[in-house]
């Protein structure tokens, strides 16, 4: 009894350790002199990563710091503050937040409890959608996805919109703002942070990682990705995976552009989704070994289906 006891305690203490335990595994990675990235598993949000699966970054201005997708959750957003305070005492003025999708902006609430006039940018679609119902349900999605770990994550919508095109200053530092057409969700915005010669992707790059399409158009992804390419910037920061040059935006621009070409090219010679996946899995053999390749790679060539008979019309 007593033994069975003990293991009930230590059960109990284990598990409420596990939120500390796998949020202290992660430090973030100076990319530069102000900028900093906690760089996420690249694994789908499951109990055991607690949901957290982003790129959360933050950069440090002369007054205050600039945050960009904080990540999924409650405790990714307290393990990004943890971050920030490692390397300064400023506050956070400014979020942006790159996409709907909940792995990258749900814990702007936990952000905004310690900092009540953070701004919070994004773009007008992203803003729109998320109100519309999306932010609930990715709320409700990432709770069943982590067996319960993310519970407790409230929302706090973005509320300055900003489109393609804007220049903004933000902490005295300026931003370009690039969106092109739907692109990686219908609400994408890709950051240009000049001063620092950095590029945030969102998820139109993820690199090591098969990002979902359900959202998307493989056409303006490759064009918002000629887009990060031709600004040559010194770092690029996609959405999962490691930050790199400009090679990953290449590399990850060449996976689109061969698939969406295939596709095309087997669709005129009347070949069926299934019957084009192995040919156009050998031909996108460099990134078998990218996370999530076998999961997404069928649901990719379908969705490219989709939108090469589309264009047909157009
Ligand atoms: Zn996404």
């Amino acid at each position: 009894m007593k033994n069975l006891f003990l293991s009930f305690v230590l059960f109990f203490c284990s598990s409420s350790l596990m939120a500390g335990d796998f949020f202290d595994t992660f430090s973030a990675d100076k990319i530069n002199s102000t900028v900093y990235v906690v760089h996420g598993p690249r694994e789908l949000p499951n109990a055991k990563n607690r949901g957290f699966m982003n790129n959360p970054a933050f950069i440090v201005a002369e007054k205050s710091v600039v945050v960009v997708d904080p990540g999924s959750s409650h405790e990714a957003g307290t393990m990004v503050l943890r971050e920030i305070s490692k390397v300064t005492n400023k506050p956070v003025s400014h979020i942006f937040n790159t996409h709907v999708h909940g792995d990258h902006w749900l814990a702007n609430e936990i952000i905004q409890q310690s900092y009540p006039d953070v701004k919070i940018i994004a773009d007008p679609r992203m803003i729109k959608k998320a109100r519309a119902g999306e932010a609930q349900t990715w709320i409700d999605n990432m709770i069943s996805m982590t067996e319960g770990a993310t519970k407790g994550t409230k929302i706090a919508y973005p509320e300055v919109a900003v489109s393609d095109g804007k220049q903004l200053k933000v902490a005295g530092l300026t931003f370009n703002i690039h969106s092109v057409g739907i692109a990686h969700s219908g609400t994408d915005i890709m950051l240009e942070y000049v001063e620092g010669s950095t590029f945030f992707t969102g998820d139109n790059v993820g690199y090591l990682r098969l990002l979902r399409m359900n959202d998307g158009s493989f056409r303006d992804v490759i064009k918002a990705l000629d887009r990060a390419i031709s600004l040559k910037k010194k770092y690029y920061v996609p959405g999962h995976g490691p930050t790199g040059g400009i090679e990953l935006v290449e590399l990850q621009r060449e996976y689109f552009d061969t698939l969406y070409n295939l596709v095309a090219e087997y669709n005129d010679e009347g070949l069926e989704d299934f019957e084009m996946k192995p040919k156009i899995e050998a031909a996108l053999v460099k990134f078998k070994d990218w996370s999530g390749f076998d999961d997404e790679i069928g649901r990719h060539i379908s969705l490219a289906k989709l939108e090469v008979e589309k264009a047909e019309f157009e």
